[in-house]
């Protein structure tokens, strides 16, 4: 569950707090698959709304930037985010946001606090940048494409860059 009616922790007096597992088995995310999110966070009532906090762990299916194979990791992340009311929860009448509020962090008009946008983003941010399956992954031979972590091949292991190779040419005509 990531949506949470807070109309009750509204109308209750500020540091009231609520707490909820949240337990998710897949979300779609644009890069990556997630498998389960799960953990606990707690919904505070603020003066400016609600405030959420909460320790969650992704299960992320990652594609390794070395071998190119996916491969499964659980990422823990801190969720910490300030959501704001679109409507009064006691006379109905619309609230102005704040300054530099974001739709994404906003309580909607039936009071329905939704995390799943915001929690999109920080398992987003917690991917690491170049994912690798383990951190000896031995890679793919640029050469002929296999996998070094199954197999060895017979390339040369100090194969010059092309752009040097050009350079290097020229040298050794000079040299002569
Ligand atoms: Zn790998
Ligand atoms: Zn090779």
């Amino acid at each position: 569950m990531m949506q949470f009616n807070v109309a009750g922790l509204l109308k209750g007096p500020v540091g009231g707090s609520q707490r909820h597992q949240v337990d998710e088995t897949s979300l779609a995310l644009e890069d990556a698959q997630v498998k389960r999110l799960w953990g606990s966070i707690t919904l505070v009532r603020i003066n400016e709304g609600v405030w959420v906090k909460g320790n969650l762990q992704a299960r992320v299916v990652c594609t390794c930037s070395r071998c190119l194979r996916p491969y499964d990791t659980t990422l823990p992340f801190l969720f910490n985010e300030t959501y704001h009311p679109t409507v009064d929860v006691t006379t109905g009448v619309p609230v102005a946001l704040p300054d530099g509020a974001e739709a994404d962090t906003t309580i909607d008009t039936h009071h329905i606090l939704d995390i799943e946008e915001v929690v999109r983003q920080d398992i987003i941010l917690a991917i690491p940048m170049k994912p690798l399956c383990q951190s000896n992954c031995a890679g793919i031979c640029p050469h002929c494409g296999k996998d070094l972590n199954e197999t060895s091949c017979d390339c040369p292991q100090e194969m010059v860059d092309p752009r040097w190779a050009t350079l290097l040419g020229l040298l050794s005509t000079t040299k002569k």
